[in-house]
């Protein structure tokens, strides 16, 4: 009798550490895309998502919810249960240019978010449909400030990395104001310039590099101190006449603040492993992505990351929404 209580007992003691240990996941995880599909957003959240399923153990299903510059989808995941069942997909728009372009947003990407880490770095492509006049970055220059009311540019909403990279660049070539076109994200952007029907955009160079390899859009220049080594032939902004005009892209995930640290935890082990991936890696590097660093996948590395760059862009964008 005495020896089957302390048997029991036993049992017991050797079961707690395992009842107290988070089971996660248990079921599907969705990753909200807060864009269209066939994106730079979509495209990276697609690639991490399916490496990501196989180290979890769960499918991580991508939802695009588009609309406001992304805000809608990110709004949706970070005041979804911290429970590490909703993350989202953001990037340099929603995360560091978002709040100073909305001014009631109902999310706080610095002291209100859980950030897991860099999913990549995205340089930034001014890019045309393929019969657009101007030859090279200098005729760029010199056609839209002389055509100011034909010109047309498409960008993702206001807040969105393609809106907040062309706000840059007609600042600096002081035209603050183009006709401009607001898509659901730049897939369905990308779209349209393809069939002629907008003349420009600013954007990440993952869902349009290899339209520019196929030579249905054109790209006058990459806004990076280094051409990528996707697209060779692109020059730089310094190279081809503009050499103020540098700004870097990312996307990268985070989930509402609260979520467990165990959870957390897990999430950044499945992205780190995503990104050493060797499937996933070539893709990304084909596209032209910047795969991230050890530190920048880490959550403390990717918040430092948004602070900084919403401390840049702070300034010039509430200027710029004010005009
Ligand atoms: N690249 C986009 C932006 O301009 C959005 C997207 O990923 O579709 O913010």
């Amino acid at each position: 009798m005495k020896k089957l209580a302390l048997g029991a007992i036993a049992a017991l003691a050797l079961a707690l550490p395992a009842q107290a240990q988070t089971k996660y996941p248990e079921r599907p995880i969705t990753m909200i895309v807060p864009f269209a599909a066939g994106g730079p957003t979509d495209v990276i959240a697609r690639l991490v998502s399916e490496s990501m399923s196989k180290t979890l153990g769960t499918q991580v299903v991508v939802e695009n919810v588009a609309g406001a510059g992304g805000t809608t989808g990110i709004t949706r995941a970070l005041t979804a249960a911290p429970d590490g069942y909703t993350i989202a997909m953001g990037h340099l728009g929603t995360f560091s240019a978002a709040p100073s372009t909305y001014p009631n947003l109902k999310y706080d990407p610095i002291d209100g978010m859980q950030a897991i880490g860099l999913a990549g770095g995205t340089p930034i492509l001014i890019v045309a449909k393929k019969d657009f006049a101007p030859k090279d970055l200098k005729e760029f220059v010199a056609y839209v400030k002389g055509n100011t009311d034909k010109v047309t540019e498409a960008h993702a909403g206001v807040g969105s990395v393609s809106w907040t990279t062309c706000t840059l660049l007609k600042g600096q070539l002081g035209v603050p104001k183009l006709n401009s076109v607001a898509y659901r994200g730049t897939g369905p952007a990308l779209n349209d310039l393809v069939s002629g029907q907008i003349d420009f955009m600013c954007d990440q160079i993952v869902s349009v590099s290899e339209q520019v390899k196929a030579g249905t859009i054109k790209a006058y220049a990459v806004a990076s101190a280094e051409r990528s080594p996707a697209l060779p032939d692109v020059p730089t902004t310094k190279e081809a006449g503009l050499p103020e005009y540098q700004i870097e892209a990312w996307n990268g995930l985070a989930a509402p603040k609260g979520t467990p640290k165990e959870i957390v935890d897990k999430l950044v082990d499945a992205l780190d492993k995503a990104l050493k991936d060797e499937t996933v890696k070539t893709r990304l590097l084909g596209l032209g992505a910047v795969i991230p660093s050890a530190e920048e996948r880490t959550p403390a590395g990717f918040a430092a990351l948004i602070k900084r760059d919403a401390d840049k862009l702070t300034p010039v964008l509430s200027q710029a929404v004010k005009k």
